[in-house]
């Protein structure tokens, strides 16, 4: 293997300890010790994993977390009911409605009536928009971390060409508005895309985002090429992989994620960031506020 590993588990460790931190200064300050509601509807098991890993790093971040596990049979507006409530509520700074939801549910309405500075999932429509005109506020959590990966790792991305594979809502899309805002000249693939291949073959950055083991061939990774495997896979028999062939892209470029233990710890660490962040949010538009 040629390339440089870039550890997500170390750099995550480091964002969620300079979260910590800040959270000891505020309170030394006198201000709010930040809070972040978590809502998860039913008992999908990898969602309650999920769940408990955010506690748990609001916990040692010093984040106060409120968890609002819900029956599966829980109704539109019940949790619209409840949204609601959590807008309203002057210790909670962020909101984070855990998917995916029960099939009988509609998330789009819901996500959207999260008031957009306490959506720290980044997914309402005003923060998407925010970031694509380069104004970025609350941004999504996986994206987001993906930059702080690339910029701890001093890796200078202006002026390169990019490629995301992937375009979903929460990943692939607003990932490919980072690389624009970062100045990559930047190409999105998903699955009507003719020649992925080519795509791949031409990125000095590539994010693959796909949930598909496997999907990019170590032999399409350009030489030197910076790799970023957001994908999650559980393989047969019962290890993680991503979604490019490691090995064989690890020969080839100059750096690159492991998986696991590369994209995937720097999720939760970018949601402390947020909650923190939508936490002095609050404290401006409470002194504005004030002097209004
Ligand atoms: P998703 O919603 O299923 O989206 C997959 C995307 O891949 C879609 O945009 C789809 O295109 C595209 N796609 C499907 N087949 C393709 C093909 N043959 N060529 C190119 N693109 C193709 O998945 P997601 O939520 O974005 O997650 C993607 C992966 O990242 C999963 O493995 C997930 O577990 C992982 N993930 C990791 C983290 C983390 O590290 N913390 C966070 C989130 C997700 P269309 O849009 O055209 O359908």
């Amino acid at each position: 293997m040629t390339a440089q590993l870039i550890d997500g588990k170390a750099i995550a460790a480091e964002v969620r300890q300079q979260v910590a931190r800040q959270v000891k200064a505020r309170q030394a300050d006198g201000k709010r010790t930040p809070g972040l509601a978590v809502i998860l509807v039913g008992d999908d098991p990898a969602s309650h994993v999920y769940v408990s890993n955010k506690h748990r790093a609001c916990e040692q971040a010093g984040v106060l977390s409120f968890r609002h596990a819900l029956p599966d049979d829980t109704t539109q507006q019940a949790l619209e009911a409840l949204i609601d409530e959590l807008n309203a509520d002057p210790r909670v700074d962020g909101i984070l409605l855990q998917l995916p939801l029960p099939a009988h549910l509609d998330e789009r309405p819901l996500l959207e009536r999260i008031l957009p500075h306490k959506d720290v999932d980044g997914f309402h429509p005003y923060n998407l928009g925010r970031l694509a005109q380069r104004l970025p506020l609350l941004r999504p959590c996986t994206p987001k971390g993906v930059m702080t990966l690339l910029q701890t790792s001093g890796l200078k991305v202006r002026g390169l060409d990019a490629t995301v594979v992937g375009a979903s809502n929460i990943v692939g899309r607003p990932m490919a508005l980072e690389l624009m805002l970062a100045g990559c000249t930047t190409t999105v693939c998903h699955r009507f895309t003719r020649d992925l291949e080519s795509h791949v073959r031409r990125a000095e950055l590539l994010v693959v985002a796909v949930g598909k083991p496997g999907i990019v061939k170590g032999e399409w990774v350009r030489d030197d090429a910076i790799v970023i495997d957001v994908g999650i896979n559980r393989e047969a028999d019962g290890r993680l992989v991503g979604d490019v062939e490691f090995a064989p892209a690890a020969e080839r470029a100059s750096w690159i994620t492991p998986v696991p233990g590369g994209v995937g710890p720097m999720t939760v660490a970018s949601l402390l960031e947020n909650t923190l962040y939508a936490a002095e949010l609050h404290d401006a538009m409470a002194r504005e506020a004030s002097h209004a």
